[in-house]
């Protein structure tokens, strides 16, 4: 099995079986610690969440997301988000609670994960519930829809989805519908093998049992539930709904009995404190011990304000660390867009470095990197270098600015009559290149004739009368004496008189 298996495995049995889910959590197939790893960090968020320790949850949650995040590991990037949106519901901070189930599905959809998708539908349901129910059952059937639609393996959401719808119509008055509804919830989560939705699920048939006074029957269902092998915080939650139903409607001295057995619990799960104490405060109340209910009462009363004060201890790391995710995604941003502006930056730079700033041709620098980039891979190379005639007197007659407009002028005339391929550079000052992938000189010299005849031409009714000059030679052997024979044929042309093309000679150019 990959490791990428393994996670989905271990986060598939987070309900059927956390004993599991904890042991990938914990560690890596190899036994090393994987606090690294984010995917365990969000299976342990969800697990930690499960189990009420809800500050742990945030903490794991927090420590993934970045690298989720960083990585596009979006499927699991929508679980951590999940995690942290159940946590803060858990809390009592709907509004951000809310919005992260909001993130939750765009990132699902994005994803294309049912599972993420039909849960966050679920989960902004139960944000309605309370002042539109019929607004949450239509989250609930459009959770419930997703889920069905991606077929076989969403049973445990599926049953989720039903359950929830189950309760909306509760709250509509619809009972039968309800009753329907609960009954494929059960159906659902019992083939998942979703232990806590399914105590969610058995707990409430047991009420609406006991409700329409069939306390036997509800006490039957929960203790039958109670004799499954289940997970140790699903059996807890069993016995506390089995401790109430016996408190409310059953007997009172079988309830604490039963809330004797969770004394473990209510050290872990201070979340649940408050809610034990009021159940056995009743089941007191109905024994006739009221001084004892009343001494009960009142721890409830302290167990609210710890768990108050803890949850808005939690509360404060929440927004804390939501801030500090904002500021961290903030900041990525940041340095991403300024990469990104140093790298056209940088781009930028590159360019200017290797360009003419007056004519925006190529410069010296590109020219003797491209030359020695043709030389060394052995390629054929002519060059062609072009001055152009008197153009100290051009810019001494005309002023320096009308000298710069001739170069420029000269460089567009250039680039009209060489070739794709042909490397067209400015030197520096009045002094120009031209370099092809050819080892016979006639071709360039045929082209700098052509050069050299609009030049005349351009200039011929024009007081400026600019004209070149030019050697071509083919370089064969090292680069440097062919710069130089480029040179050399240069000043030939000059010496008979400028206006003219010249291809080197030895004999001529005395090299
Ligand atoms: P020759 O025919 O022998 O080449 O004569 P020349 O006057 O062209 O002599 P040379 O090539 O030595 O002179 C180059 C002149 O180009 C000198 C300098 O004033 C001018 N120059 C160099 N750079 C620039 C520039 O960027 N703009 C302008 N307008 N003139 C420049
Ligand atoms: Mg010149």
């Amino acid at each position: 099995m990959t490791d990428q298996q393994a996670a989905e495995c271990a986060w598939a049995s987070r309900m059927s079986d956390p004993a599991a889910a904890w042991a990938f959590a914990e560690f890596t197939p190899t036994e090393q610690p994987v606090q690294q790893s984010a995917q365990a960090l969000v299976l342990r968020a969800y697990l930690n969440w499960r189990e009420g320790r809800y500050p742990e949850a945030l903490e794991d949650v927090d420590a993934a997301e970045p690298s989720l995040r960083e990585a596009g590991q979006l499927v699991w990037l929508a679980r951590a988000v999940n995690v942290k949106g159940a946590v803060l519901m858990s809390i009592g901070q709907a509004p951000q609670a809310l919005a992260l189930f909001q993130e939750q599905l765009a990132l699902a959809q994005q994803a294309g994960d049912a599972e993420m998708a039909a849960l966050a539908h679920n989960d902004i349901g139960v944000q309605l519930i309370w002042d539109d129910p019929e607004r949450a059952r239509l989250r609930y059937q459009m959770a419930f829809d997703v889920a069905h639609e991606a077929g076989p393996g969403l049973e445990a959401t599926l049953g989720l989805a039903a359950f929830n719808i189950s309760v909306a119509e509760q709250d509509l008055g619809h009972t039968e519908r309800s009753q329907i509804m609960l009954d494929v919830a059960e159906e659902q989560v019992i083939a998942a093998h979703a232990w806590p939705y399914w105590v969610g699920v058995v707990s409430q048939q047991a009420l609406r049992l006991a409700a329409a006074g069939e306390v036997s029957a509800a006490r039957t269902r929960l203790t039958a539930a109670l004799a499954r092998s289940l997970p140790l915080e699903s059996c807890r939650f069993l016995t506390f709904h089995l401790a109430k139903l016996e408190a409310q409607h059953g007997d009172p001295a079988s309830a604490l009995a039963h809330l004797d057995e969770l004394a473990a619990w209510d050290t872990t799960r201070v979340d649940m404190l408050d809610d034990v104490l009021q159940v056995r405060a009743s089941a007191q109340a109905r024994l006739g011990e009221f001084q004892a209910a009343y001494l009960t009462l009142l721890d409830m009363v302290a167990a609210v304000k710890t768990r108050h004060t803890e949850e808005l201890s939690t509360q404060l790391k929440v927004v804390e660390t939501v801030h500090r995710t904002e500021e961290t995604r903030r900041n990525m941003e940041l340095l991403r867009r300024t990469m990104h502006a140093l790298e056209a930056r940088q781009d930028d730079l590159k360019t200017v470095s290797v360009t003419d700033e007056l004519t925006g041709l190529k410069n010296r620098r590109y020219f003797e990197q491209w030359c020695g980039e043709k030389v060394a891979s052995g390629s054929p190379l002519t060059l062609a270098f072009i001055d152009i005639d008197h153009f100290k007197h051009i810019n001494d007659s005309f002023g320096h600015t009308a000298g710069d407009q001739v170069l420029r002028e000269l460089a567009a005339l250039f680039l009209r009559y060489t070739e794709p391929g042909d490397l067209l550079a400015r030197l520096g000052g009045d002094e120009f290149v031209v370099g092809r992938l050819q080892q016979n000189p006639d071709s360039l010299a045929a082209t700098l004739e052509q050069i050299r005849v609009a030049c005349e031409a351009q200039w011929a009714a024009s007081p400026l009368r600019v004209t070149v000059s030019a050697g071509v030679t083919s370089v064969r052997g090292a680069l440097s004496d062919g710069l130089r024979q480029a040179d050399l044929s240069m000043y030939t042309a000059k010496r008979a008189g400028r206006n003219r093309v010249s291809v080197f000679d030895p004999a001529v150019d005395g090299y």
